[in-house]
């Protein structure tokens, strides 16, 4: 066994082979991976070896095709067949909201290049003979269906040997029967693994350990949020439908899933395998995998499964005719918001998680991809945010992660509006003047852990969400949230904003070496800064304040607390001239916007609050009402006159009620989050994790006047000064798009050009209240970017007509703000 390695990979699943796998492709073959037991003893062995492209999400739907990809290819380079069996996979609907679910997820396949068809009940009949196309209240008809031609099942542990044989070709070593005990910081910065066969030093360990994610997570002080839920399948004796349908030359079936009840179901062996997601499936192990479990399996719960079974012998009579075999009953890893962790940890050097993997077969090849990318490059190749890490935070606790998960796994099959928002684990962090704004109204959702209220229901309204992917209950009453703030005067509680405080010396030096923008020089500037990858995309945005000589103020997206706190944390200079602290929770935020606020805030206040005392883009530390120390920054994210308050939380409740009583002659009221996407939209105010992402480069972005090339050396530069002179191959674009009626741009929607040919993708859109409009906000070929151009935009399968707009389509001389 080697005792110095430049990678040790502690756990021998799928995913811990495939890290290996692609470490060794990528060159570095100084690597090993440890495995308690045998390779695939952890979940992997009994997975039903499903590889659904489907995925709504834009990273993982990437990763997913890469697998897919990959799997194909493996046995031509490694000599290991894996049972690719290519059947193609159809997912039915038996209503309009799944049609729009699956059409939404067009959007998305289209943008990364996934094949897919939507096809008619005639030919799903085609294609599975033996289903039956349904007419009853119990076995509702099939009106749709969703087909992916390209994917299958796979045999799980051959693949696993596969990609062992591909890493051990490169070099790579596997000791199995080693399990990691312990780890220990060595003097020059390696880690040094205890092993139950010995220590292993190691530059880079990556966690691949599937259900004991948690427990080995604590070995290193992470509290990493997957818990593993009960999953079962069952097996069936031979079919004699299948048998003779198969006998007359009929190819294999796809694999069939009936999300409306909840259920896969592929061939096995001339029989079937009948997976379903459950109401009722119980976590486990939220406290360790204990000793006895082993390579073993839960006893299987017939209960859970019966009406599944039922609704599945319905559609597919054939079920009827053939006996139970076995219940295969495992633990399946899980994530509060179901997308695994793949990337850094956090507070701990060179410490990866690939981990919470529940489609680990299907993700095991791109999880590996991305990860090894960011290990031996510094960073992944494509945007990984949405399963990095660092995207949960300290809020994760045991029970909060519990009930998430088990809510997760029994809404894998339900429809995923855009605009829903799950109940459980929940009110977890709110504001001090959470109660107040309950008396308003507010209808919640929940982000990063925090309650924030969506929009607020006037009196007599249900307060109640009607989910949906068009337009619907809530719409005329964001309506007039959004005007409020454009006609009179709002508040938004943002709180939950990020918030660093950077302070010492070299405060100003340091910071400027890690954004593209300069950071102010002058004590009451703010700047809106950007961190780069080191390809030039965008990393993270900041708002930064110079509240005194050596004290900036950093405000980032409430949801980037962990992400951008541990990248600050980490890039700190080592000499002690850089204070860093987190006062996220210290701080409470509210906007006071609206053309009134400054009526308003100027009864709080005794500093001027006129335009030549206070300009807009500037800060100062004031009093309002009975708060102190509050930094008033003359900024927004709605485009209009106001004010960001940070203040001391200890006062909210106080200047909450403060500014209602100071606004009340003008109307003042409040706002949610939902009318601060039509209003930022209506501002072309690009959004941190949906519209700035590493994908992009901030030229790309169209945010060329915050970035000073000339400033000196800071992260991306190099990459920036290469794609200028290379040209800049996509360009930020807003449009407005014609003939909405009911279902406006939400993101992730492809964009064509006249001929039809994809150009670009839509990030976000919405209903702009006050213009009128439906806008969507996105990138398209630099070719396409000029105002007045026609383009088209495919929106849950319906081809519209969009023209580019001049950027900020609302008060484009920014009017409102200088007023
Ligand atoms: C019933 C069932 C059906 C499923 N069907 C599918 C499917 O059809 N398609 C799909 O994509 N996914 C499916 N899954 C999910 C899939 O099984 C998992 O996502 C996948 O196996 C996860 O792989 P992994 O490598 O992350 O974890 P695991 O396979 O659990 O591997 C982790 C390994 O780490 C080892 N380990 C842990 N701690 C240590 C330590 N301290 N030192 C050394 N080694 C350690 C363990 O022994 C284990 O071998 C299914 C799951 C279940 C339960």
């Amino acid at each position: 066994m080697k005792t110095h390695v430049r990678v040790l990979v502690i756990g021998g699943g799928v995913v811990g082979v495939s890290t290996l796998y692609h470490l060794a492709r990528k060159g570095w073959t100084d690597i090993a991976l440890i495995e308690r037991s045998e390779l695939t003893a952890g979940s992997t062995w009994h997975a039903a070896g499903l590889l659904p492209l489907f995925n709504m999400s834009y990273t993982v739907g990437q990763l997913h095709k890469y697998s897919v990809d990959l799997y194909k290819r493996l046995p031509a380079e490694t000599g290991q067949d894996v049972s690719f069996h290519v059947t193609g996979n159809l997912r039915l609907a038996t209503n309009r909201d799944r049609m729009d679910e699956y059409q939404k997820y067009c959007g998305t396949a289209n943008t990364i290049g996934v094949p897919f068809e939507v096809i008619t009940p005639a030919r799903v009949k085609e294609l599975w003979p033996l289903i039956e196309l349904g007419g009853s209240p119990e076995t509702p008809a099939i009106i749709g269906a969703l087909y992916h031609p390209h994917d299958g099942h796979i045999a799980p542990a051959d693949l696993t040997m596969a990609l062992r044989k591909g890493a051990r070709a490169a070099g790579a070593e596997i000791y199995e029967h080693t399990e990691a005990t312990a780890f220990e910081r060595t003097p020059a910065g390696e880690w040094k693994v205890r092993t139950t066969q010995g220590d292993i030093v190691a530059q880079h360990i990556v966690l691949a350990t599937g259900n004991y994610a948690r427990q080995v997570g604590k070995l290193l002080g992470l509290n990493v949020p997957a818990i593993p839920v009960e999953h079962q399948y069952i097996v069936y004796d031979e079919s004699p439908e299948l048998m003779a349908y198969r006998k007359a030359g009929g190819r294999e079936l796809a694999v069939l899933r009936e999300s409306d009840k909840s259920y896969y179901l592929r061939e096995e062996r001339m029989g079937w395998i009948l997976g379903p997601y459950e109401k009722g499936a119980p976590a486990r192990f939220a406290d360790g995998v204990p000793d006895w479990f082993g390579r073993s399996l839960f006893p299987g719960d017939l209960d859970r499964l019966v009406p599944h079974v039922e609704a599945a012998t319905r559609r597919v009579p054939a079920l009827e005719n053939c006996g139970i075999k076995d219940i295969v009953n495992g633990p399946i890893s899980y994530t509060p918001d179901g997308s695994p962790l793949i990337g850094p940890a956090w507070g701990v050097p060179n410490v990866w998680l690939n981990e919470g993997h529940s489609f680990g077969i299907t993700a095991a090849g791109g999880s590996g991809w991305q990860l090894a990318e960011w290990i031996v490059e510094g960073e992944p190749g494509i945007d990984m945010l949405a399963v990095d890490p660092r995207r949960f935070g300290a809020y994760t606790s045991k029970r909060y992660v519990v009930q998430k998960n088990e809510e997760t796994y029994r809404n894998v099959f339900t429809i995923h509006y855009p605009d829903e928002e799950r109940a459980d684990g929940r009110p977890a962090k709110t504001s001090p003047v959470y109660d107040k704004l309950n008396a308003r109204g507010a209808v919640w959702g929940q982000r990063y852990g925090w309650e924030r209220a969506n929009w607020f229901a006037p009196a007599g309204v249900e307060r109640k969400d009607r989910w949906s992917f068009r337009r619907t209950n809530y719409f005329e009453h964001v309506g007039n949230e959004a005007r409020l703030m454009r006609e009179r005067v709002g508040v938004i509680d943002l709180t939950p904003f990020t918030k660093h405080e950077v302070t010492g010396p070299g405060a100003e030096g340091w910071l400027d070496s890690l954004v593209a923008n300069k950071v102010p020089s002058r004590i009451g500037r703010m700047a809106l800064s950007h961190a780069l990858t080191r390809r030039g995309g965008i990393r993270s945005e900041f708002t930064i304040t110079r509240i005194a000589a050596e004290h900036f103020y950093v405000v980032s997206a409430g949801a980037a607390e962990r992400y951008d706190g541990d990248y600050l944390e980490k890039a700190l200079p080592a000499d002690g001239s850089v204070g860093l602290r987190n006062i996220t929770n210290t701080r409470g935020t509210f906007v006071l916007a609206g053309p009134k606020s400054r009526e308003v805030l100027a009864q709080l206040t005794d500093s001027p609050l006129d335009n030549a005392s206070f300009p807009w883009l500037t800060a100062q530390v004031i009093e309002a009402g009975l708060a102190v120390d509050v930094y008033a920054l003359r900024v927004n994210f709605v485009g209009a006159l106001g004010w960001e308050l940070h203040f001391p939380i200890e006062y909210a409740q106080g200047l909450f009620d403060a500014l209602f009583e100071a606004g009340k002659p003008h109307g003042i009221g409040m706002v949610g989050m939902r009318a601060m996407e039509s209003l930022r939209m209506e501002k072309s105010y690009r959004m941190w994790g949906s519209d700035l992402t590493p994908d992009y480069t901030p030229f790309e972005a169209s945010l060329d006047r915050f970035v000073r090339m000339s400033k000196g050396p800071f992260i991306g530069r190099e990459a920036l000064e290469k794609q200028l002179e290379a040209g800049v191959p996509n360009r930020f674009v807003t449009l407005e798009v014609h003939g909405v009626t009911d279902a406006d741009p939400l993101g992730n929607e492809p964009l064509f050009d006249a001929g039809g040919r994809m150009v670009g993708r839509a990030t976000s859109g919405y209903y702009g209240h006050c213009l009128q409009k439906s806008l969507a906000i996105g990138y398209v070929r630099t070719e396409h970017a000029e105002p007045g151009t026609r383009l088209g935009i495919q929106i849950l399968g319906e081809r519209k007509q969009a023209t580019v707009l001049r950027e900020s389509p609302y008060d484009p001389e920014n009017l409102d703000l200088r007023a």
